[in-house]
């Protein structure tokens, strides 16, 4: 394979359960958005740019279409405020940076990247991770930017539907966090004409959660993790199951310690070791050869692939 055919960007903008009454414009408008991220990360790659910018750059496009529960569109926490997380993993250096708990920022993933170049740091959290964003470059913006009417209604009905539970006297840490079964996270991964890897995640988390709560996303291993070695990877999903799995580096682990391909790898986290600890969702991957996995354990995951040179290929359902 030539250098330039390897290479390679994948992005995910969520997976679960998504309605087939979606309309046709609506379904149209959810490929469209994916299409453009990757033609993003496609020039960056095909300018023989880094991975690593790329995934930089498709993120940081997710994040800014409020379609997708990162940046503009994050969910709300149960008390009807945001958190945003973001982590991103360089492959060649095993550099990364992440940032939790943040209201302010507006591009969590950048954000995250100046931790990986600027800080000694991999996680800034809360305040301090706002005042090291700032300090950086990042633009803040007031909290209202983050609120759009569609993730409010869905808060309303998580608060709605965690009511009706408690009547039937359910245990409240065994609520649903989201009876949408919606994971908008967003997330890249790619392979540039080096043979380099990178993988970049952002979220506004999942619809109800706790103040202070953090998901796997912007864990290094959980929800992003990156290694020419093996693989570059991002998930999104339940998150307190991918954190347990150790799902990202558990590809890579695979690959490493077992022997198996890419597929293989993805194939049997989001097949064996998820379900093991009840973990619904999907992750996309890539390796230093540029060979990709898209596995998801969901009805539907939003996914896309461009190689440099070809069409983007967009998928939402099975
Ligand atoms: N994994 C994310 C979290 O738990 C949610 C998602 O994928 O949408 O924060």
């Amino acid at each position: 394979m030539s250098h330039a055919q390897r290479a390679v960007i994948a992005i995910h903008g969520g997976a679960g359960t998504i309605s087939r009454d979606t309309s046709p414009e609506e379904l149209k408008a959810y490929h469209e958005a994916l299409a453009d991220v990757l033609r993003a990360g496609q020039a960056v790659l095909a300018a023989g740019g880094s991975a690593l910018d790329a995934v930089t750059v498709a993120v940081q496009h997710l994040e800014d279409c409020p379609r997708f529960n990162a940046g503009r569109g994050a969910v709300f926490t149960h008390e009807g405020t945001h958190e945003l997380d973001a982590a991103i993993m360089n492959g060649t250096t095993l550099d990364a940076g992440a940032i939790a708990c943040v209201h302010r920022v507006r591009n969590p993933i950048l954000a995250a990247r100046s931790v990986l170049e600027r800080s000694p740091h991999v996680l800034l959290v809360g305040e301090g991770a706002e005042a090291f964003a700032a300090a950086n470059g990042a633009e803040l913006v007031d909290p209202e930017y983050f609120f759009t009417e569609a993730r409010y209604a869905q808060l309303q009905r998580a608060l709605a539907s965690a009511a009706v539970s408690l009547d039937h006297d359910m245990p409240l840490k065994k609520e649903p966090i989201d009876p949408d079964t919606k994971f908008g996270t967003v997330g890249a991964v790619a392979c540039d004409m080096h043979g380099h890897v990178a993988a970049a995640t952002s979220t506004g988390g999942m619809t109800n959660k706790a103040i202070g709560r953090v998901g796997d996303s912007p864990l290094i291993g959980a929800g992003c993790y990156a290694n020419d070695a093996t693989a570059a990877v991002s998930a999104t999903g339940t998150g307190e199951a991918f954190i347990r799995a150790v799902a990202c580096y558990e590809v890579g682990a695979l690959m490493a310690y077992a022997g198996l391909s890419l597929a293989d790898a993805a194939e049997r986290v989001i097949r064996e070791r998820l379900p093991r600890v009840d973990g619904r969702g999907g992750l996309i991957a890539v390796d230093a050869q540029g060979n990709v996995a898209l596995p998801f354990n969901t009805e539907g995951m939003y996914r896309g692939v461009a190689r440099v040179g070809e069409t983007p290929v967009t998928a939402i359902h099975e």
